[in-house]
This record gives C-alpha cells, structure tokens and sequence, in this order.
C-alpha cells in the first residue's frame, strides 16, 4: 500500500495544508488565511479540522505516515515550541507539536519554515536536480530564512536554531533588525528591506508612482531601465554575497540554493551576489565552478531555487519520512 503525509505552511498571513504521496505528488490541498487575531488555539482548530479531511479522505487506501507543519523560527527543537516569531504574535511559547500531537492522536513533526523549504530543494529541487544531498538555502521573503541540509537531513543544531543566516551580520553597525541585533542580512535581503529602499526612493522624487513600492514593483522597474532601483537589486546582491562568503568559507557545502519571492529577481541581483562572493571568500576563489551559471560537482555552486513558493508546504509533508 502507498503512504502519504500531510504538510502544513502556518505562516502569519496564510495557512496551507496538503496531502503528499511519498514519491512528492500532490493529492490534495487546502488554504485559509490564518486567524492570527482570533488567536493560537483557533488556529490550531482550524489546521485540524483541515487535516482531519483531508487524512479521512486518503487513508482508506493509503497508509499516513504522518503530518509535518512549518511554522516561523526560531523554535525549539525537536520538542516543537515556538519561541517568538515575529509574524504570529501571540503564538510565544506555543507548545506547537504537543498541542497537534494530544488533538489528532498521530505523529507530529514540527519544523522551521525555512529548514522546510530546504528539505524539498533537496529532495525535489535543486539538490535532486544536481545530484547533490547536501546543501543550505536561503528564502528571501517577508524576512530571510536559511536551512541547512547535510545528507538529506536537516541540521538542527543542539536546540533547533541551526541555520539561522538571516540574522547573520553583514553589516557592522548597520540597520537595525527587528532581532535586537545590527547589520542583519535580513534588513537587506528581504522583500521587506526592498520595499523600504523603494519607498525612500519615492520619498525623494526620483520614483514615480505612489507609497505601495513592492520588491516586485522594484524589480519591474529596474527590468524597464530604471538605474535607481536596479542599484537597490545591486545592494541586495552584495549584502547577499556578503552573507553567502561566510556560509561558504565555513560551511564547504557543494550547493547554496537562492529561493524565496525575491529569487525571482535572480538576474537583477546575482552579478552582484557573486562579485562580492567572489571578493569575501577565499573557498569561493579556490573552489568555485568554470562558470558561475553551470553547476559541477567538487565545486561549490550557487543556484537559484527549482521549486516555487510552494517549498515550504512540500518540505513540511517530506518530515515524517526524514524525521
Ligand atoms: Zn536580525
């Protein structure tokens, strides 16, 4: 008999849950926004009775090995306790994996959203792609989340905050970050710092248009020959080789995956990414591949991600099998 698994997205607008055969084939899903405001345990009703559905629906032919949630870090891992993510307030201290656990009376594997993401570019992405069973990713987003993969398998780190580059200074001294911190490469990276740079070029008169200056809007622009916000996609790119020449130097991976909203602006920020890549690590120097655009193996390699924004759902479905 086939098995299938059940993952869930918990992000602070929207929560997606979806059955997954185990050879990663869609079966099924379901989206709702998320009732931040109603609170935890109506959320927690919510993604239940959705995966009650959908698990009644399938598991008379298939066997369920389980559901897998992604849920904003940092969290305590592997007991599943949300610390305090930025976008779901009011979810501080959540016993996440024990709560699903005692409501639906199967197994429950709790992980960080970005871990998730890095998990299915391993397994059916960029890592299946290339042959590579190891790599880290970053997801440029509302804010920027990283996961590293070794062997096909998350890296946790002792407490479950393993792969936390966002929060990496790229910057010393430099804006500050909603973390406490300076300089993070999240307030440069991010959708977020995007549409910040943006809206101070508006501010200043040398962008048309009104407040809703979107990372996107940006990109648009600099696609149409706009110098102003394709040298926003340049500082982006540098703080993103900044913070990619220390994952290398110290992490010797052979792949480093680019994914999120952002990567789709790939060609407006990569030649700067990999100028100071290039500049900042010596590992890079020394190991980096013929051409930057053709992936080898025994070299280290940067890419942007395969799958789209729908990573993080199939990473969560793929944790009951890689647990
Ligand atoms: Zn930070």
């Amino acid at each position: 008999m086939s098995t299938f698994s059940i993952g869930v997205d918990l992000g602070g607008t929207n929560l997606r849950i979806a059955a997954f055969t185990q050879e990663w084939e869609r079966l099924k899903a379901a989206s709702m926004p998320t009732r931040v405001q109603a609170g935890p345990s109506a959320v927690l009703d919510d993604m239940c009775s959705a995966i009650r559905e959908l698990a009644a629906e399938f598991a008379q032919k298939r066997t369920f090995a389980g559901v897998g949630v992604g849920c904003p870090g940092p969290l305590e891992l592997p007991s599943g306790r949300v610390l305090t993510p930025p976008n779901l307030p009011g979810f501080e201290g959540l016993e996440l994996k024990t709560e699903l656990e005692r409501r639906l009376h199967c197994p429950v594997v709790v992980e960080c959203d970005a871990n998730a993401a890095a998990l299915a570019e391993c397994h059916a992405g960029a890592g299946k792609a290339l042959g590579f069973q190891s790599l880290c990713m970053l997801t440029l987003g509302t804010g920027v989340g990283s996961g590293i993969i070794l062997n096909g398998h998350v890296w946790h780190g002792f407490s479950g905050m393993g792969g936390e580059a966002g929060h990496v200074p790229v910057y010393h001294d430099g804006l500050l970050c909603g973390c406490g911190s300076r300089g993070c490469l999240e307030q440069y990276a991010s959708a977020t710092a995007i549409a910040r740079a943006g809206k101070k070029l508006v501010l200043a008169g040398s962008q048309n248009g009104s407040a809703t200056v979107t990372a996107r809007s940006l990109a648009e622009a600099a696609l149409a020959g706009d110098p102003e916000a394709q040298k926003i996609y340049d500082e982006v790119g540098k703080a993103l080789g900044i913070g990619l020449a220390s994952l290398v130097s110290t992490l010797n991976l052979p792949l480093y995956v680019v994914g999120g909203g952002v990567a789709a602006a790939w060609d407006l920020f990569s030649p700067a990414m990999f100028a100071a890549l290039e500049a900042d690590s010596y590992i890079y120097r020394l190991s980096k591949p013929a051409s930057a655009a053709v992936p080898e193996h025994g070299k280290t390699n940067v890419v942007p991600a395969k799958l789209g924004p729908d990573s993080g759902l199939l990473g969560a479905a793929m944790l009951p099998f890689f647990e």
